[in-house]
């Protein structure tokens, strides 16, 4: 590719941003990195009566989260800004006059109830379309059908208007679409739409199209909804004389529910209980409290990692890539067109794979933090170990510390099964012995304190099948758990000494009521 490759996200802030959009950002970062090019980030807020307020910041602390990192936008400058639309308003009113000069825009003066009106009319007489298009136009009151002093005069007098493209009755417009291939509309099919109202502020299509081009974009990469609009896209660049420079389109496949019947919304995430959005947000009304994949504990690589195959694949077997593996391997030919099923199980899967492939230190990090946030505290070797007895078996990291709770403090319950069935002779003879035994030593390591074990065990007559899964529960009050002695090595001998006497007595008073 000759030319720079330049791409941008282009978000509206009216909403919480969905994890689609933050897959639209994804694809159009990897794809831009692939290709050395430039990824901008461009805020498309020119709709205020929408304009929700912490949208755009939460949009940026999602990309950062992500490790999607704008070359170009609001916070990062560039040769092209501003790239919040609301400041450049003033630039998209000489592309307006040049349409209107050219009559390829007229100005409308109708009244919503006359669009009302115009719709209710023409389902009655059972149109093809209820759009404002080149049939229905010339029964309204706009610049094609009033004189050149009744313009002037409504304009003069302040009357209320908007500007709108002037679409050919009858052509065909072709675009080629990366992930689609061919697409082909009549104009006869598409509206008029608004490109300006009154207050000089452009709608999407015109601002959308305009920054395109100014801003140099080889290649729009967007949500599927999008792809009604590309005709009418590609229209105003021919209308505007930029016919040669129209990018390359790529719209990506929807969402799906898990079922695949339809797009995925936030009912399903609320009614499977797993977020759709890439971190939580406190908002009013219906957002009033969303939930987030970085609060849940999903780990940002893992999230990046279940995003880029929802809707493209590698063409081989392989799952785990890093974002700078995603970016060596991406390519628009493998995206996919069809539908993508959301699947949390394979969400929560990633999630696992890359807990597993963290460090224990690192982890141990998140675990000291948490335990902090508790009013507690654990020194960095204690966390460790923690973390790499227990990264095997979780989903989340916060389950370091849920499913960890008995390394920081002595358990307050017991399974009672294991102590209904295994709290029998033997087990009475050698827990006591052996709580004996570790409170005197002066080993720590778990294979040490497995020899005294078996010591125990010997001068009993017995094997560690017999008393092992009640020594565990007397440990840590759970019927399961990773290796025992290397939990003991943990709490230390003493600490272990202790929780064996006290669970001894309860487990008296346990079996003895029931
Ligand atoms: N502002 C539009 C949105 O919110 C951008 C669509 C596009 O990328 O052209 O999704």
């Amino acid at each position: 590719m000759s030319q720079e490759v330049r791409v941008r996200f282009a978000p509206s802030p009216t909403g919480v941003l969905h994890i689609g959009g933050v897959r639209t950002a994804l694809y159009n970062y990897l794809f831009a990195k692939k290709n050395n090019g430039k990824f901008l980030l461009r805020i498309e807020d020119t709709d205020q009566s929408r304009f929700v307020p912490g949208a755009e910041q939460y949009i940026k602390d999602s990309l950062a989260w992500c490790g999607i990192t704008p070359d170009e936008g609001p916070d990062q400058g560039g040769d092209f800004g501003p790239y919040t639309q609301s400041q450049r308003k003033d630039l998209y009113k000489q592309y307006v006059d040049q349409l209107l000069e050219q009559g390829k825009a007229y100005y409308a003066f109708d009244t919503p109830e006359e669009l009302d009106e115009m719709r209710e009319t023409l389902k009655a007489a059972k149109a093809h379309s209820l759009n404002y298009n080149s049939i229905s136009r010339n029964t309204m009151k706009n610049s094609l059908t009033l004189s050149e002093e009744e313009v002037r005069a409504k304009l003069d007098a302040g009357d209320p208007y908007v500007i709108r493209v002037k679409v050919p009755a009858k052509e065909d417009i072709r675009l080629q679409d990366m992930v689609r291939g061919w697409v082909n509309v009549h104009t006869s099919t598409m509206d008029d739409k608004v490109l300006m109202k009154s207050d000089g502020m452009p709608t999407y299509h015109l601002a959308n199209v305009v920054d395109d081009h100014l801003m140099k974009i080889t290649h729009v990469i967007r949500g599927e909804e999008w792809l009604p609009s590309a005709p009418l896209h590609v229209l105003l660049y021919q209308y505007l004389g930029w016919e040669d420079e129209v990018p390359e389109f790529a719209h990506l496949p929807l969402l799906l529910k898990p079922d695949g019947n339809g797009k995925l919304s936030k009912r399903d995430a609320e009614k499977h209980g797993f977020p759709i959005f890439p971190l939580a947000w406190q908002g009013e009304g219906e957002d009033a409290e969303l939930k987030g994949f970085r609060e849940e504990g999903y780990l940002a690589d893992a999230f990046v990692n279940f995003l880029a195959f929802l809707g493209w694949n590698p063409g081989t077997e392989e799952e785990i890539f890093s974002l700078s593996q995603l970016i060596e391997t991406f390519t628009i030919e493998r995206i996919n067109k069809s539908g993508a099923k959301f699947d949390i199980q394979k969400a929560i899967w990633f999630n696992q794979q890359y807990i597993r492939a963290t460090s224990p230190a690192l982890l141990g990090q998140s675990l000291i933090e948490q335990v902090k946030s508790e009013g507690m505290t654990c020194d960095e070797n204690k966390a460790t170990a923690i973390a790499s007895l227990l990264q095997e078996r979780i989903d989340f990291v916060p389950e370091l510390w849920s499913k960890g709770q008995y390394f920081f403090a002595m358990p307050t319950e017991y399974d009672q099964k294991v102590v209904r069935k295994k709290w029998k002779e033997t087990a009475q003879a050698v827990l006591p012995q052996l709580a004996d035994q570790l409170h005197e030593t002066s080993v720590t390591g778990a294979e040490e304190i497995q020899a005294i074990f078996e010591k125990v065990l010997e001068a009993n007559d017995t094997k560690a099948g017999m008393v092992l899964q009640i020594l565990r529960v007397a440990v840590t009050g759970e019927a399961g758990g990773p290796d025992l002695m290397k939990i003991m090595e943990v709490l230390g001998t003493k600490e272990v000494a202790e929780r064996i006497k006290s669970a001894v007595s309860t487990f008296a008073t346990m079996t003895s009521d029931s």
